[in-house]
């Protein structure tokens, strides 16, 4: 599979100090709402834009000056930092009629951190390319939490000169950056990343089902995976954060993670692979949309596996 890499010299932005730049933020959701409040408290000055105006106003809130249009917000910014649900949203914000190949000028880049579609990611940085305009992919992990901390998890995709240049940025927002390859190549370890997560979270619900049913403490079950070698991210931090406690409020959605996983399928399937434990894991994410809705936290699937035990 190709992956685009250009050869980018953005002489003019490395030659400024990053920090004296206007960051506009596009989706001022659940992870975007807490990144441009993070970039505000680091000293970045930040502009940020939602189509809700009710999210626009959390994140006034949140110390984000909002603005009521892209217009507004590229008339200020040199570089755009996306966090938008999906990659048809991120392909219209960027390709679309009033979109950002329109409206920035060029030599300015765009960090994509949506979950989205690798071959999306290559299509919208090719045709910004074109404009002079820079694109990395670069999704998160970490959660609204990681993202109001700046702990954030960074995969990267994009060429090494644009991803230096914006280098202060994203370490303002992350603890952690992979730079991973070319464009696409940042989504294509998030999908990765996320059909574990989905996998994880279903089997550490079977193992402590599996453990209650044969008479022993779920907790202390979960303790002994824990410390042993099945432990995995779902069992050290997604269920005693948000499913033993019953919290499930994590920040991110039933519907986002039936996304991911549904990328991870598709790009299996675009590659010609048979991964029959991410097509099944697929399929029970899908099924369980009979029972949980897309709003609901992810951790709910827990439920879907045993209602009784975490209900
Ligand atoms: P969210 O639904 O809370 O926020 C997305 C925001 O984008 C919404 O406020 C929506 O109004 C806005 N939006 C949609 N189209 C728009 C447009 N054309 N112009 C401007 N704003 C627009 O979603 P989220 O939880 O913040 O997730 C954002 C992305 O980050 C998703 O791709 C998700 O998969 C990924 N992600 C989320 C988490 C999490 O824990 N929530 C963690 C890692 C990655």
């Amino acid at each position: 599979m190709k992956l685009y890499s250009y050869d980018w010299r953005f002489k003019s932005i490395l030659r400024m100090n990053v920090m004296s730049l206007n960051i506009g933020v596009i989706g001022l959701g659940n992870m975007g709402r807490n990144m441009a409040a993070t970039l505000v408290g680091k000293g970045f000055t930040v502009s940020g834009f939602d189509l809700s105006k009710e999210t626009r106003q959390a994140a006034q809130e949140c110390g984000v000056s909002c603005v009521d249009d892209l217009k507004a917000l590229t008339s200020s910014s040199a570089i755009v930092i996306l966090s938008l649900p999906k990659a048809e949203h991120v392909e219209a914000v960027c390709l679309g009629p009033e979109g950002l190949i329109h409206l920035l000028p060029s030599d300015s880049i765009i960090i994509d951190t949506t979950t989205s579609v690798p071959e999306t990611s290559r299509l919208v940085g090719e045709k910004l390319s074109k404009k002079g305009i820079a694109f990395l992919d670069a999704p998160v992990s970490g959660g609204p939490a990681g993202a109001a901390s700046g702990t954030m998890s960074m995969v990267i995709g994009g060429d090494e000169s644009v991803y230096q240049s914006v280098l202060p940025v994203l370490e303002a927002m992350s603890r952690v950056r992979v730079h991973v390859g070319g464009i696409g190549a940042g989504n294509i370890a998030k999908i990765a990343n996320n059909m574990l997560a989905a996998a994880h979270l279903v089997t550490t619900a079977e193992a402590l089902t599996l453990a209650e049913k044969a008479g022993v403490d779920p907790e202390k079950v979960l303790q002994a995976i824990n410390a042993g070698s099945g432990r995995s991210g779902a069992s050290e931090a997604m269920f005693p954060t948000w499913v033993m406690n019953k919290a499930y409020n994590s920040g991110f959605t039933m519907g986002l993670m039936r996304k991911d996983i549904g990328l991870a399928k598709d790009l299996a399937e675009s590659l010609g692979l048979n991964l029959p434990m991410t097509l099944q894991t697929e399929q029970l994410w899908q099924a369980s949309a009979t029972t949980i809705s897309d709003d609901k936290d992810f951790c709910c699937i827990a439920q879907y596996t045993n209602a009784d035990l975490f209900g």
